[in-house]
Parts: C-alpha cells; sequence; structure tokens
C-alpha cells in the first residue's frame, strides 16, 4: 500500500459549505490542497470566468466538475431542457479546467413507477450527451449513488451498472467510484477491477452507524465503517492513481464548524487513514 499525501487530495466543496468558491479555493491554497472539485450552484455564483482564473492563478488542479446528470423526466420536453442544461455543464467544466464531468444520472420521472424506463432515459440521456463531450474533449464520469437514492436522485446504483453503461456508450465516458455510495457493494472488487481503464475519480468519506439522515449525514473518514485503504487499493490496483476527492456531506456536524477547522481535519485524516 502506497503511502497518501495531500499531494492527491482534492476538495469537494460540499465538504465545505459554509464556504463559498472564492473561501474554498483560498483555502485550498491556504491549505496546501492541490485540487478542489466545485459544485456548479457555487460556481454560478461566483461567475465561471472569474472562478477559472482564479483556480489559474492558484495553481489548482480541478479533479472534476459536479455535476450534470438528472436525464429522466417526465416528457420529452422536460429531457430535452436536462440535456441542454447538461451541455452547459460539459462547456463549464472545459472552461474551469476539469478533468471530467460528474454524472448523478436522476431518478424515478414525476408520476411514474417504471424503474427499467428510467433507467433507459438515462442511457439515452448519456449517450445524447456524449456527441457534444466528446467534440469537447471532457470525460463523462457516471457515478452509481446508494439505493437508497433510486427513487429521487439516480437509478444507476452498482458499479456493475455503470460498468455495463460504460461497455454499451464507448468512448468518452467512464466511472466516479464513491466510497460512500458503494462500499456495501458484494461485487466491488471485481466491478472496481473490471473499471479499469474508465475511473475518472475516487470520492472518500465514511458511513456513520447510525445514520440519522440520508443526504446530509456523511461522516469524515475514520468516523465510520468504510475499510477505506482496501478500497483505495482496488482503485489503485485497476490503475487509478489520480485525485482522490473528499466530499462529506454533514449539515449538523462538519457544516456547522469554522471550515479550517474542517479543512485541517480532511487533510489529517487524508493522510493518517485513507
Ligand atoms: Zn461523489
Amino acid at each position: 500500500m502506497s503511502e497518501l499525501t495531500k499531494a492527491r487530495l482534492s476538495l469537494n466543496t460540499a465538504t465545505v459549505n459554509q464556504w463559498s468558491l472564492k473561501e474554498c479555493i483560498e483555502g485550498c491554497a491556504r491549505h496546501g490542497v492541490p485540487a478542489l472539485d466545485p459544485w456548479r450552484d457555487k460556481l454560478h455564483e461566483l461567475g465561471v470566468d472569474t472562478a477559472a482564473k482564479m483556480i489559474s492563478n492558484n495553481g489548482l488542479e480541478v479533479s472534476a466538475l459536479c455535476r450534470g446528470g438528472m436525464f429522466t423526466a417526465p416528457d420529452e420536453k422536460g429531457r430535452q431542457v436536462a440535456l441542454d442544461d447538461n451541455r452547459g455543464a460539459v462547456d463549464e467544466a472545459v472552461a474551469i479546467g476539469a478533468n471530467c464531468l460528474v454524472l448523478v444520472v436522476g431518478g424515478i420521472p414525476d408520476g411514474s413507477k417504471d424503474i427499467g424506463n428510467a433507467r433507459n432515459q438515462v442511457r439515452d440521456g448519456i449517450g445524447k450527451l456524449l456527441d457534444h463531450a466528446r467534440a469537447c474533449k471532457m470525460p463523462l464520469a457516471i457515478e452509481p449513488l446508494h439505493p437508497m437514492f433510486t427513487a429521487d436522485r439516480a437509478c444507476v446504483n452498482t458499479l456493475a451498472q455503470a460498468n455495463d453503461l460504460c461497455d454499451e456508450l464507448g468512448d468518452g465516458v467512464g466511472v466516479a467510484v464513491d466510497a460512500y455510495h458503494v462500499w456495501w457493494d458484494p461485487n466491488l472488487a471485481t466491478e472496481i477491477a473490471r473499471a479499469k481503464g474508465r475511473i475518472l475519480g475516487f470520492h472518500v468519506c465514511d458511513w456513520l452507524v447510525p445514520t440519522t439522515d440520508l443526504l446530509l449525514d456523511r461522516g469524515m473518514m475514520g468516523d465510520g465503517v468504510i475499510d477505506l485503504p482496501a478500497m483505495r487499493q482496488m482503485v489503485e490496483d485497476a490503475g487509478y492513481l489520480g485525485l482522490i476527492e473528499v466530499e462529506i456531506f454533514s449539515a449538523e456536524n462538519w457544516w456547522k464548524r469554522d471550515g479550517d477547522e474542517v479543512l485541517s481535519t480532511v487533510v489529517e485524516r487524508f493522510e493518517n487513514v485513507v
């Protein structure tokens, strides 16, 4: 197992939700964190051009842009709106020099109970977006989400599903392996190995016991039950030696603390328990 230093750390800006993107960029520079992954709402708040300049002036790398996706909709018009928005997300990812665009693919459309149809909509949506993404040379990273989010956020729930989509869709699409979403999967090792050559990102945090909120109660690395070094080993064995994002949604704990305290803790845990 190789030693991990903050040279491979990327701050997903959701981790310090209490900070603006400007504060995140300055915080990364202050703490020697070499990369970040901004969310689009914060990017829009600061302005894409201003953000691109600030990121480059501070010498930061952009591991990804969070996020595109949400391809599913009750009708064709809704799906077209989603596709247009995703093309805009690709353009923004290019503008800030992101390594890829993360896709949270969307859940079951309002009024539907047809999960198979939702999954077909996702495949078709990514397929349509790929033309533009390939032309812009912006890789798309499908992020499977934990099954508890199937209805409202993402009906791609395992790495096996994501790998199948990559096989079907071809060049320009890969996977983001988020420990929080896939740690429980009995086929994890097999599917990470199968993703060799198409892993575009690795996200870490921890699974708390008990978890008190489905969305906003993720733990700091080391505070939960995920064997992060074992998962890092799988990802590295599959050839991924790129940036590792820390992505912690924590409304009642880490989001209430001072941002610098959060970032210091992130760096310390990253180097010691991941
Ligand atoms: Zn993630």
